[in-house]
């Protein structure tokens, strides 16, 4: 591929490593010209279903919109992106398991809170919050208290 930094049409690959637990290669290249290194990831792209939203209008799969969720979620909780790309990774083959063409985003809010309730208990509990908007405190301490078992 082009350098991005002098466009020179030649980079040579000098690191290539599997990451997210071998679902993507992550390359680490160098410019021939004017030696500036970067990185690439290569990962497959495969089909994922379209989404319904709440007030029935669809659209494509978000991966970013996913990704975002989570680390708003997972803000200063210790979990490495190594362990968020894996989680994204499972809830991705999750909804393409269906072998639905179309899935509501409820279906998808729901495999993420599985997700982080395995991953990591606060992150679960402020990503349900906001996605379950809890009618009042009292639902929400059962929740933690559910949490605890
Ligand atoms: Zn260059």
């Amino acid at each position: 591929m082009h350098c991005p930094f002098c466009s020179a049409k030649d980079t040579k690959v000098i690191d290539s490593r599997l990451v997210a637990s071998g679902h993507q290669v992550r390359r680490r290249r160098e410019c021939i010209l004017c030696h500036e290194r970067f990185t690439t990831f290569e990962g497959a792209e495969l089909l994922m279903p379209r989404v319904i939203k709440q007030d029935g209008t669809r659209e494509p799969f978000n991966e970013d919109k996913l990704l975002n969720g989570m680390h708003r979620a997972l803000e200063k909780r210790p979990v490495s992106t190594e362990q968020i790309e894996e989680v994204v990774h499972q809830i991705k083959s999750q909804i393409r398991g269906t072998g639905e063409r179309e899935v509501s985003s409820d279906m998808i809010g729901e495999c993420i809170m599985e997700a982080l309730k395995k991953l990591d208990k606060v992150a679960y509990v402020r990503f349900a919050s906001v996605y379950r908007s809890f009618e009042d405190i009292r639902e929400f301490g059962e929740e933690i208290a559910r949490l605890g078992d």
